[in-house]
């Protein structure tokens, strides 16, 4: 494994993001949760000639002991365009630091966001240095995504109503030493209903208006039902510079399974659900306009 900068403005996750945030494109960050989708998101980067970021949730550490996280960074240091691994929703202290430990990482989403404020901000300040210690930038999220994602603890768990972020809340975030910033601004997980996402776009301006000087900001809840290119590049236009996939990928390898399970050699069916997933990744990638910004 290729070792972490201590200088941080050398952090391939940042560079990546931080390009990208500069010439007005977002680059896919995709919901892996398995080895097909991690090759499948190397190949379409590299066909596309696109940067990209591989993410887990900490499920992938306990699941696989770390095997999958050291899998990424491996293809991540292999690729023959920009990539980088972070984690998605890092939801307690001690799966940060485990997760900070294993070395695999360029970036870290240190989800305190279930705290009450003032914890919330207690230990995102102290897992912030930890990371950035350790060569590994961090993400967070002020106020509260709602909804859950496979592999990560619903957030309506800890019976606390989504909140939405104020530039105030913004700003304060960014003082701890934050690199990316997570903004609920009527973004959820999961399901957004018959109406689809009712975006706050005059909030999200705001934010950008007030730290999009200093983080990059990064999309949660970018629905493969909802979002294609027009949604893409309005928030795009908001600031937005990395966006979160998950059913959008994910949901292509489901369906090659789902069609030809009990039909097909097992070689048949990991090889067409990782291309099915390679296809949907590089129609996003056009989508966020980070193809040929390798
Ligand atoms: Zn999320």
């Amino acid at each position: 494994m290729v070792a972490k900068p201590k200088d941080l403005s050398q952090n391939r996750a940042l560079k990546i993001v931080k390009k990208a945030s500069d010439e007005g494109y977002a680059v896919p960050a995709l919901c892996c949760y398995n080895v097909e989708s991690i090759i499948a998101g190397v190949r379409a980067a590299e066909a596309k000639n696109s940067p990209v970021i591989i993410q887990l949730f900490p499920w992938a550490v306990t699941y696989a002991d770390g095997l999958l996280v050291h899998a990424a960074a491996e293809a991540a240091d292999n690729a023959k365009v920009p990539v980088a691994v972070h984690m998605d929703h890092a939801q307690t202290p001690e799966i940060v630091k485990r997760a900070a430990d294993l070395g695999g990482f360029d970036g870290i989403m240190v989800d305190m966001s279930h705290y009450e404020k003032e914890e919330n901000f207690a230990k995102t300040r102290e897992l912030v240095k930890y990371c950035n210690d350790r060569g590994i930038i961090t993400e967070a999220e002020p106020g509260r995504i709602e909804g859950g994602e496979d592999g990560v603890g619903d957030t309506a768990d800890f019976a606390l109503q989504g909140l939405l972020t104020s530039p105030e809340q913004a700003e304060e975030f960014v003082s701890l030493g934050i690199h990316w910033l997570a903004p609920a601004f009527g973004n959820v997980h999961g399901n957004y209903g018959p109406k689809g996402p009712q975006l706050d776009y005059d909030r999200l301006r705001a934010i950008q208006k007030q730290v999009g000087d200093r983080v990059q900001l990064v999309l949660h809840g970018a629905s493969g039902k909802w979002f294609f290119d027009e949604l893409y590049d309005k928030v795009i236009s908001c600031g937005m510079a990395k966006c979160n996939i998950n059913d959008a990928m994910n949901d292509h390898f489901i369906n090659v399974l789902k069609e030809k399970a009990g039909k097909a050699p097992l070689t048949t069916l990991i090889e067409e659900g990782t291309l099915a997933m390679q296809k949907a990744i590089e129609r996003h990638m056009d989508y966020m306009g980070s193809t040929g910004k390798a």
